[in-house]
């Protein structure tokens, strides 16, 4: 029955895991993933995450479904989160909103949601480059795939005047995905001022903004800094589409929890959205899962928790940006390895696009047992003092060749 099916490639970011896993040299790195690592290279329970899922289990809750758009309490704290307790969207009660398999799961929700319902347009302008799997996740939901250009190779910084231009000459009414902060994989984020000609931009043009958010508090460490982009946009009047996760910034990648939002123009019309967001969500997973839901609710709805919480995530920032400063000296300035590497310590989150080559990451894994994706991104996480400057050292050889 299978024999026509061809085998497909492996799938580029799991596949480096893949590579170091069967690598036993004992000084090896992974700096593939994108999952935060402690001092020590080790995942991190947060102890927020520890005490809420005390609270949680101490509650004795039943395991009976959960309704089709998931918590009620998780995702009013949710959207309150994103927009801000201050927002007009909030205070007016005009976010649709439901609960859903992380971010992953949140953006194929939005991405089915506006292939059905979006009217206008079925096209979705994504960053070059942007997360590898936006591509197939908003083709397989039925939108038709296009560019906007992001990266300049040359300053390895944002390309901004061909982001306007491209914005500026896409049809009207098309959707564009924003990435909120820390822009994956290159870590270049828009300021401010960008983000509000980028806002005018779609203004003028009438594209439809889908944010996705999957690093709120990751990049400065403060989850109102982080949302300012969504909320600028909701502040100028935009309707929006958002997809958060709490993979990242609650450190619950493997419970699956996130929440995908829309804001409508009035109570009635938000009825109307929730309504169909049902029907999309019924069939392809009847209802999501409790346990993460409940961990993050338990924080978000707690305010010495919450206020700890950030303090932890913050704490994961900060970590993230000294190993930004260590790798940048050791490498400009100890070692003076050719190149400019000022882009390691602006570039913002979890990543860091290097500007190592294809070749130049395959030496790094077949000389020095140091895996990343051939696109030259680094997890900024996956560094530690024990393990910096070996790795600073491993791209200086690789860079002389
Ligand atoms: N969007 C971006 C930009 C990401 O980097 C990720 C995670 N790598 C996601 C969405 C989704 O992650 P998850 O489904 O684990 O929340």
């Amino acid at each position: 029955t299978w024999s026509n099916v061809p085998a497909g490639p492996p799938d580029p970011i799991l596949g480096v895991t893949e590579a170091f896993k069967a690598d036993k040299d004992p000084r090896k790195i992974n700096l593939g993933v994108g999952a935060y690592r402690d001092e020590n290279g080790k995942p991190y329970i947060l102890p927020s995450v520890k005490k809420a899922e005390e609270i949680v289990q101490s509650s004795k809750p039943d395991k009976e479904y959960l309704p089709i758009t998931g918590l009620p309490e998780f995702t009013k704290n949710s959207a309150l989160l994103a927009y801000g307790a201050e927002s007009d969207v909030i205070k007016q009660g005009t976010v649709a909103i439901t609960q859903s398999i992380s971010g992953t799961g949140a953006l194929r929700i939005g991405g089915a949601f506006l292939a059905r319902h979006y009217p206008h347009s079925k096209a979705i302008y994504l960053p070059a480059p942007t997360w590898g799997n936006h591509i197939p996740l908003f083709g397989d939901s039925g939108l038709e795939v296009r560019k906007y250009r992001y990266f300049n190779k040359e300053t390895v910084g944002l390309d901004f005047e061909g982001l306007k231009a491209d914005l500026k000459a896409a049809p009207e009414q098309s959707i564009v995905l924003l990435h909120a902060c820390a822009h994956n994989p290159t870590g270049i984020d828009p300021t401010p001022e960008q983000w509000a000609e980028i806002s005018d931009i779609v203004k003028e043009k009438k594209l439809f903004p889908f944010f996705d958010m999957a690093y709120q508090g990751f990049a400065s460490g403060s989850t109102a800094k982080d949302a300012f982009a969504v909320r600028h946009f909701v502040s100028q009047g935009h309707q929006i589409a958002l997809a958060q996760s709490f993979a990242k910034n609650m450190g619950l990648y493997g419970e699956r929890v996130g929440a995908f939002s829309l804001t409508t123009a009035d109570p009635a019309e938000k009825a109307r959205v929730d309504s169909q967001l049902k029907i999309i969500i019924r069939p392809m997973y009847s209802n999501p899962p409790l346990h993460g839901a409940r961990i993050a609710n338990a924080i978000l709805n707690n305010a010495d928790l919450y206020t700890q919480w950030e303090s932890e995530v913050k704490g994961m920032a900060d970590r993230i940006i000294s190993m930004r400063e260590k790798l940048y000296t050791t490498l400009q300035k100890d070692l003076n390895t050719p190149g400019e590497w000022g882009h390691i310590k602006s570039q913002i989150g979890m990543f860091s696009f290097t500007g190592l080559t294809s070749p130049q990451t395959k030496a790094l894994a077949e000389k020095a047992h140091v895996y990343m994706t051939a696109d030259g991104r680094i997890s900024m996480a996956g560094l530690n003092g024990n393990n910096i400057e070996y790795f600073a050292q491993s791209v200086d050889a690789a860079v002389r060749g």
